[in-house]
């Protein structure tokens, strides 16, 4: 890790660093000799919002997909759990076939940048400004032909521009610094809730509605009615009550001054 930052700390030509406006060659269609190839032996994270659009494909609950779907990671670097797309036997994307991607209009956000990648130094060690990088693959020949994108254009054309407005709350989740340092340490408790939060959209409704979480916390009328009526903004209300929960940002109110929480004590109890 400490490699990556430093390469990343290099000057912006040296490590290949695009800004909107920036222009790069690419195109990928279905006569291309390396048609697929990109689908297979890959990891695919899967953010919050590709678990909504994903279960509501395969008419599943957010519990029933992740089982059904997606492999948990959970490493000391990470700390807190990260979901990524389950793979088929041979490490091809269960989702490629010869015509291409069958959940196309439903495919996950890193699915939809490549050959792009994204880098959000703002919040992270490298304490830079966010940037693309071109991942140039040596089996993709998308790099050899003629077509000209705009790096803006990219991200309209393959609507990441919705997913990233529906990931505000979440990367301010994952990007926190005291997950990043020292300053969270998670015990089981604090894992599950972090699964509830990010991950399982349905369970979270349910903890919503009937848990005494509504008596706890001050949560407007016209804002009930709001994340009762879309799953995405439930999902960014969940978001929301995350960055409270783990970190104590003042993203969500109280109905009444709690005692208060020992500094160690990062647990949402309040709602049990
Ligand atoms: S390898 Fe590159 S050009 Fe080939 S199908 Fe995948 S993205 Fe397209
Ligand atoms: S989800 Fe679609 S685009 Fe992404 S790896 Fe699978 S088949 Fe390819």
């Amino acid at each position: 890790m400490k490699e990556i930052y430093e390469k990343l700390n290099k000057d912006p030509e040296r490590r290949g660093e695009l800004g909107p406006e920036s222009r790069f060659k690419f195109n990928c269609h279905k006569g291309i000799s390396c048609f697929n190839k990109c689908c297979g032996e890959l990891e695919i994270f899967l953010s919050p919002y590709d678990i909504i659009r994903l279960k509501r494909r395969f008419g599943k609950t957010s519990g029933e997909f992740l089982v059904e779907y997606t492999d948990m990671v959970v490493t000391d670097k990470n700390k807190l759990p990260f979901i990524k797309l389950r793979m088929a036997e041979g490490k091809q994307c269960k989702f490629v076939t010869k015509e291409g991607c069958s959940i196309y209009e439903d495919r996950p956000l890193a699915c939809r940048y490549y050959p792009l990648g994204f880098a959000i130094g703002k919040r992270t060690m490298t304490e830079g400004e966010d940037f693309y990088f071109l991942i140039e693959e040596s089996f993709c020949k998308g790099f050899k032909e003629d077509k000209e994108w705009v790096v803006k254009e990219w991200r309209q054309n393959e609507g990441i521009v919705k997913y990233e407005e529906m990931n505000t709350d979440w990367i301010e989740v994952i990007l926190n610094k005291k997950l990043l340092g020292k300053g969270l340490v998670p015990d089981e408790k604090t894992i599950n809730m972090f699964i509830l939060g990010a991950y399982d959209i349905d369970a979270f409704r349910v903890f919503v509605q009937e848990s005494a979480f509504l008596k706890v916390f001050d949560v407007e009328e016209e804002m009930l009615q709001i994340i009762s009526e879309s799953e995405e903004e439930l999902m960014k209300f969940a978001h929301r009550w995350l960055r409270y929960a783990l970190f104590r940002e003042p993203t969500m109110f109280l109905k009444k001054a709690p005692p208060t929480a020992p500094e160690k004590d990062r647990g949402c109890d309040t709602c049990k």
